[in-house]
């Protein structure tokens, strides 16, 4: 994959660098020193009913603020955090500080419902992942249901009987699982009906060219009549129009996320969003 989007990629990285393995070593190592030093931060982005508008929950994304190079997009570096299993301990501080946000919000009496974590799968295949996951839902007393993993089918595909046992355990715990970028990968329906997914997230390259494009608003159509039927909840993300909006609820999608609704909010405009009776209701042209 990063061979084929080698000259779009590492763009932050591009100019001074020659080769792409010098990139990443470079990006390796500033990683590290990001982590020492605290130059993550989350974002929020707001994820809604598509038929009230009613807030749902949110999707929480990494930030990182480079000191010399700025602002670093996750396609920048997720890659490469994944290669050296820096994702590891990146994973780790995102889940604890998206927890603890959680809770800071929850103490000051602005409860957000569900909170969606995105988790590699290298951390998934982690075997402390299940334990990290109940000491710090615990430290924060925030209840596991409010919790949900988002992974990638690739999770499933590589599923081993270790990998399997660890997402029931975790599952028991009370976190949901959400399959994020559904449709780009190897979905089966057998992995949906074999593992415990709540919610399957429709990849944002579907829902760019709905309605319009007949063919990718059937398969709209066609995964949301699937997920239902095995009593799933979907989400579309990517929702930038009112157009795409309109359409989604008219096939019943439970649950809109993207540009349309809002971009992903640092925590302190996020929590303006929590106050009570507060949705997207004006924002969204509801239908009926
Ligand atoms: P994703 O999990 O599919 O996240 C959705 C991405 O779509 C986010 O990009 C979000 O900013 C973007 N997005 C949301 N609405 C719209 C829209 O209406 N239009 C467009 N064009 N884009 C929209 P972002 O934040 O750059 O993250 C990219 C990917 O990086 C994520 O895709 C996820 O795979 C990964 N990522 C982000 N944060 C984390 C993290 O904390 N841990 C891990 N392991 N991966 C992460
Ligand atoms: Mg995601
Ligand atoms: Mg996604
Ligand atoms: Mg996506």
């Amino acid at each position: 994959k990063s061979k084929q989007n080698g000259k779009n990629r590492f763009h932050f990285y591009a100019r001074e660098m020659q080769s792409d393995a010098l990139k990443r070593m470079q990006i390796e190592a500033d990683l590290r020193a990001a982590l020492a030093q605290s130059e993550f931060t989350l974002e929020y982005q707001p994820i809604v009913a598509a038929d009230s508008g009613e807030l749902f929950g949110a999707e929480a994304l990494i930030r990182w603020l480079h000191p010399e190079r700025g602002a670093v997009a996750p396609a920048d570096f997720v890659p490469v955090a994944e290669d050296s299993g820096l994702i590891v301990p990146i994973g780790t501080w995102v889940l604890r500080e998206a927890v603890r946000q959680m809770h800071e919000w929850n103490q000051r009496g602005h409860v957000l419902p569900h909170l969606a974590v995105n988790v590699s799968g290298v951390q998934f295949r982690d075997p402390a992942l299940p334990a990290l996951i109940a000491d710090v839902l615990d430290d924060h007393a925030v209840a596991s249901g409010a919790l949900t993993l988002e992974i990638c089918e690739s999770v499933m595909v590589d599923a081993n009987s270790a990998t399997e046992m660890r997402m029931r355990a975790l599952k028991e715990l009370g976190v949901d699982y959400s399959l994020d970028d559904f449709g780009t990968g190897f979905s089966s329906l057998s992995y949906l009906k074999r593992f415990p997914v709540d919610i399957v997230k429709i990849d944002r390259s579907f829902v760019r060219d709905c309605p319009d494009d007949r063919s990718d608003a059937h398969l709209v159509e066609a995964i949301i009549n699937m997920a239902h039927s095995l009593d799933l909840k979907v989400v579309a993300e990517g929702v930038e129009t009112q157009a795409q909006a309109d359409f989604l609820r008219e096939l019943e999608c439970d649950y809109l996320q993207g540009y349309l609704i809002s971009r992903p909010l640092r925590a302190e405009a996020f929590e303006a969003l929590l106050a009570p009776g507060r949705g997207f209701r004006g924002e969204l042209a509801m239908a009926g």
